[in-house]
């Protein structure tokens, strides 16, 4: 499980995460939505440990990802045991952030050979494993400048399972894509929710949430405004802000 527990983080003067706190199951995908400059993107960045927090902390299946801070005080683990923690959490990011100069296999086997430590040719089956998993066993020697944008979508998808991590980010996974693209990198996510992986989505995609989350978050100036199941929040949103948000995103 994910537990974020009353994490709170500013940039000078702009509170951009307010004592915000959620879990999420082991299995579960829960989709968090709200409007741009929400916190989304910084709420997802903490957990991957991209972010530090001012106040609060995270846990993975009950470890800490690296930190604590209460009442301004700092519990930190040890930096090697910090740098093993963090391939807990995989992430994938609205631009595909791969390799330019690497195909698309060595793209998927790099952390786990050279931050791992893996055998070259362990690393390499069980690329290829998830890169037929992922609809790409053609593309295993291309370039990403020769694959479409969500061909290239999809390779950071299996570059980011390679690490076996516990939990999955999403941040807008689809929307640099052309429209005609988006729906085989949602197949992609669906298939990995189906198999039972612990999911944390941020997306603009309305129906794609409405389909896949367990839970949706919804949240505004930095503040978790509400939670619950795709058919409640959307159907019957308890508060004002929220229904405000659906009535213009659909
Ligand atoms: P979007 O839907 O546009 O991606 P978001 O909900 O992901 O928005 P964030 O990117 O988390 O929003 O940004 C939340 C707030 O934090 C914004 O006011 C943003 O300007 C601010 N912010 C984000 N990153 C930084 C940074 N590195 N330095 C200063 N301010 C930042
Ligand atoms: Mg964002």
């Amino acid at each position: 499980a994910v537990v974020i527990e009353r994490v709170s983080k500013s940039y000078g003067d702009n509170r951009v995460l307010a004592d915000v706190s959620l879990s999420a199951a082991p299995g579960s995908v829960t989709v968090i939505i709200g409007q741009s400059g929400s916190g989304k993107s910084t709420l997802l960045r903490t957990i991957n440990h991209l972010e530090r927090v001012d106040e609060g902390y995270i846990t993975i299946d009950g470890g800490l990802i690296g930190y604590r801070v209460q009442a301004d005080l700092l519990f930190e683990l040890p930096e090697a045991e910090i740098l093993r923690r963090r391939t807990d959490v995989g992430m994938v990011f609205q631009s595909f952030n791969l390799f330019p100069h690497l195909t698309v296999m060595q793209n998927v086997v790099e952390a786990p050979i050279h931050a791992r430590g893996v055998p070259r040719a362990r690393a390499e089956a069980e690329a290829r494993d998830l890169l037929a998993r992922v609809g790409l066993s053609d593309k295993i020697d291309a370039y990403p400048r020769h694959l479409s944008g969500g061909q290239q979508q999809r390779v950071a998808i299996a570059r980011a399972l390679a690490l076996r991590p516990k939990v999955l980010l999403f941040d807008e996974p689809t929307s640099a894509l052309d429209p005609e693209l988006v729906g085989e990198v949602l197949d992609v996510i669906k298939e990995l929710a189906r198999s039972g992986a612990t999911l944390v989505i941020v997306t603009h995609e309305m129906g794609f949430a409405r389909e896949i989350a367990d839970t949706v978050v919804f949240m505004d100036q930095g503040r978790i405004v509400e939670t619950g199941s795709p058919a409640r929040v959307f159907e019957n949103p308890r508060e004002a802000r929220t229904a405000e948000f659906l009535s213009k995103v659909r």
